[in-house]
């Protein structure tokens, strides 16, 4: 969508020029502007508050070597950061990502993301992301734990229960949150709820593993359901098969779709008989392996190398759960050419700008990462909430505080949409329901 209002056109040259060497970020502000016309030519006030100008400008960002040893003895310095990007409506919330792309500009488009999917889920949370451009692919237990602990030693500094809560993101699993946890502990030296994602034993919430899979699937649903569509007997693709995807293909299987498709960084699969998923969880849960591997266990399937081909199978619905950018403008037209009728995004980012107008152009239905993936964030609220209160819910009890918390959402998303001129559009309607309560907030708090 252009941009036409020339207060917004002004702000994001700005922000443009003293973010040049970051094409994430600038995409991620460049699409919520996209969006917020109608809002700032209705609240003059938030404007005169300067709360654009604040938004797009981080909070905190630290940058800061983590030192570690792998099993060789050899030294190695990776680089770590955490953007505290948003705190106007509670402390600071956002995963931590460990991937050898991560830059600056990576983790700022991200907790930009944050701050207005936080703002969705209904609960009091701050936006915020972290990582390092660490891989931890083909690394020992011994030299993740090294890293890990040497990361929270500088970080333990910046994050407290009430101030900053991380959680995981790619490459950040149970593994990692549990060696970051106790080095926290052991040098903080106090056990509280400071990270999220934690194992059972020592602090998780039951469902919170499921949580962001789930949470789009029941998001999804309730978009197709106020459609006039439904899961049921549909062909669903869905990339990755890393956290998001594995449980994202549970759900929509328990809603009666058929997942024929699955990925990682190196190429996917595709079983027309319908993805195996305990197979996919022994190699990616267990053995930590490569999705190419499935093909041993399930004759009929066939494996390709390169990820982008995955959007060439015909489909109804398309679930990208792997990474930001994963359907560009070309993957987007071959989906809608091939009778697609719906993207739903469960990774951060995946849709291409140009991508985004192909679905409104071939009347795809279009659910925008920052409300159908806070099912996650959401659940690491209410992680938060059960250590505060030193208790713990059932899987039942989370899950079904997850299910209403994606139906308020979707609900939120529908409302702003119509409310604003642009019916359907749950893109507009996430960015403007997300933005408008941060938003109160900032102006409410004063010039900080
Ligand atoms: P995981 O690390 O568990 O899995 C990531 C998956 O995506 C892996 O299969 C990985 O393959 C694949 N992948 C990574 N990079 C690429 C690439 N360039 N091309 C194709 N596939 C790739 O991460 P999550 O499942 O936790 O996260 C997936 C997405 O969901 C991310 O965008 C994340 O920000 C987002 N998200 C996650 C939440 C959570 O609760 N975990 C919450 C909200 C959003 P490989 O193993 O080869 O790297």
């Amino acid at each position: 969508m252009a941009i036409k209002n020339a207060y917004l056109l002004d702000l994001l040259e700005r922000t443009k020029q003293r973010n040049a060497n970051e094409p994430e970020f600038i995409q991620a502000v460049t699409e919520v502007f996209s969006t917020l016309e109608p809002v700032i030519e209705q609240r003059q006030d938030l404007v005169d508050a300067g709360v654009l100008e604040r938004i797009v400008e981080p909070e905190r960002q630290i940058i800061f070597r983590v030192p570690w040893v792998d099993d060789k003895g050899v030294f190695h310095v990776n680089r770590g950061f955490r953007v505290q990007y948003n705190s106007a409506i509670g402390p600071y919330k956002g995963g931590i990502r460990l991937h050898p792309s991560v830059y600056l500009g990576i983790i700022k488009f991200l907790g930009f993301e944050q701050v207005f999917k936080n703002s969705l889920t209904t609960l009091p949370m701050g936006g915020a992301k972290g990582g390092s451009d660490f891989d931890p692919k083909g690394k020992s237990d011994g030299e993740i734990m090294r890293f890990c602990q040497s990361f929270m030693t500088e970080l333990y500094r910046h994050i407290g229960a009430d101030l900053d809560v991380p959680a995981g993101d790619i490459g950040t699993g149970a593994r990692e949150i549990g060696y970051m946890f106790g080095q926290y502990k052991r040098i903080a030296n106090e056990f509280v709820g400071v990270l999220t994602g934690k194992g059972l034993v020592y602090g998780g919430s039951l469902a919170r593993k499921e949580a962001t899979g789930y949470g789009l699937c029941y998001f999804t649903h309730e978009m197709l359901q106020a459609n006039g569509m439904s899961f049921d007997g549909k062909t669903v693709l869905v990339s990755g098969s890393g956290n998001v995807a594995i449980y994202a293909c549970e759900k929509a299987t328990e809603y009666g779709a058929k997942v024929v498709a699955m990925s990682d960084s190196n190429g996917y699969v595709y079983d027309k008989d319908g993805i195996d998923l305990d197979v996919v969880k022994q190699i990616k849960e267990v053995e930590r392996k490569r999705i190419s591997e499935y093909v041993k266990y399930r004759k009929n399937a066939e494996y390709h190398e390169g990820c982008k081909g995955i959007w060439t199978i015909p489909c109804d619905i398309a679930l990208p759960c792997a990474t930001q950018n994963e359907i560009d403008g070309e993957s987007a037209k071959i989906l809608a050419k091939n009778g697609c009728k719906v993207v739903s995004e469960g990774a951060n980012m995946p849709s291409t700008p140009e991508a985004i107008d192909t679905y409104f152009e071939a009347g795809m239905l279009y659910g925008p990462a920052k409300a159908a993936n806070a099912g996650g964030v959401a659940t690491s609220g209410l992680e938060m909430s059960q250590n505060s209160m030193r208790y713990s819910w059932s899987f039942e009890e989370v899950d079904a505080k997850l299910h209403d918390i994606m139906k308020s959402i979707f609900k939120a998303c529908d409302e702003a949409s119509k409310k604003y001129g642009m019916p359907g559009n749950y893109m507009a309607g996430a960015n403007i329901a997300g933005f408008i309560k941060v938003a109160e907030a900032m102006k409410a708090h004063g010039n900080v």
